[in-house]
């Protein structure tokens, strides 16, 4: 079944401790559509500028990404650019320039409206809450947010979480929007606001799954060597969201959804580390869903006891 991304089609300048590079495709609509793209159809809605090369373009289209909703406006595409500490724990944003993306009202193409799942990547919260209205009939809708919304739309950030089936966040973001330090506690604050299926990224050490008073604790998988972790957040949700548009599955709170969840969870913790193997998006030119499968199963392994 169809899924439908939102959020930033970007040019990202990234610098790790295993190397620099000053211009590359990233942002989080591409993140999470080329993960999701590997279990399920995905068009996106985002917007770039004229400097939008061909063979990025190319890139979405091989994995069969509908592009109908990419509207392409004069000016430049969004760029942002990051360091990550020795450890690559941290990241600072050197720069934020939002250029077209700025004047940017997503409008849902006639073909998508009817569509059963929605993904809400991380843009201003409002924006997020104008492409859930023009939705008609969405099964399962959910999305991710960031420090900056929390901190200066704290309000309306709520009211449009408020509306969703779940949210996906880091664990200083669900600490800053609960009030809570304690994470379980934080859990249960914000799923009182709307969402009943909660995933708290917890970075390389994984994630938990809140959901129908069970929670779910997904391993991070252990990388030789991480080389770029941005878009790794955003490759879990592509992951965990196009799991469940493969399967059709529309969470409740029954015990054959929940084990899904659980799974999808698992395959969010495999795309996350599919994507930190190499700078931005390379590691999807050529990534396979034999290997995805593949490390799904180590996955069940290493967590069997
Ligand atoms: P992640 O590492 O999962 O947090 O995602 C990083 C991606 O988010 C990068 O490719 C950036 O282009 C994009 N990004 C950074 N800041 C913003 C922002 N304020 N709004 C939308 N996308 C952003």
């Amino acid at each position: 079944m169809s899924l439908v991304v939102v959020g930033s089609v970007a040019y990202d300048g990234v610098e790790t401790p295993h190397g620099k590079v000053d211009r590359m495709l990233g942002g989080s609509c591409t993140y999470i559509a080329l993960a999701a793209s590997f279990f399920a159809p995905v068009k996106i809605v985002a917007v770039v500028g004229e400097d939008f090369a061909p063979e990025d373009y190319e890139l979405l289209a091989s994995r069969e990404i509908g592009l109908e909703g990419l509207e392409r406006v004069p000016g430049k595409t969004f760029f942002w650019a990051g360091k990550y500490s020795e450890d690559m724990n941290d990241r600072t944003t050197l720069r934020t320039d939002l250029n077209v993306f700025a004047d940017f009202n997503p409008k849902l193409p006639e073909s998508y409206r009817s569509l059963p799942y929605l993904l809400l990547g991380n843009i201003q919260p409002a924006l997020q809450r104008s492409v859930r209205a023009q939705m008609n009939g969405v099964r399962f809708v959910g999305g991710d947010t960031m420090n900056l919304w929390i901190r200066e739309t704290h309000d309306e950030l709520i009211e449009t979480i408020r509306e969703w089936d779940f949210l996906l966040i880091n664990d200083s973001e669900a600490r800053m929007l609960s009030g809570e330090h304690n994470l379980r506690r934080a859990a249960g604050k914000i799923m009182s606001t709307g969402p009943h299926t909660l995933v708290i990224k917890r970075g390389e050490y994984g994630a938990i799954l809140f959901q129908g008073g069970y929670y779910f604790m997904v391993p991070g998988y252990l990388l030789e060597d991480v080389f770029d972790p941005t878009g790794a957040g955003d490759c879990f949700a592509g992951g965990f969201m196009g799991y469940l548009a493969e399967r059709g599955i529309d969470p409740g709170h029954g015990d054959i959804e929940h084990q899904e969840l659980r799974r999808a969870a698992i395959y969010g913790s495999v795309m996350g580390s599919f994507c930190c193997e190499k700078f931005g998006v390379d590691r999807f030119r050529n990534l396979t869903r034999a290997e995805i499968d593949a490390r799904y199963r180590e996955f069940k392994s290493l967590t069997d006891f």
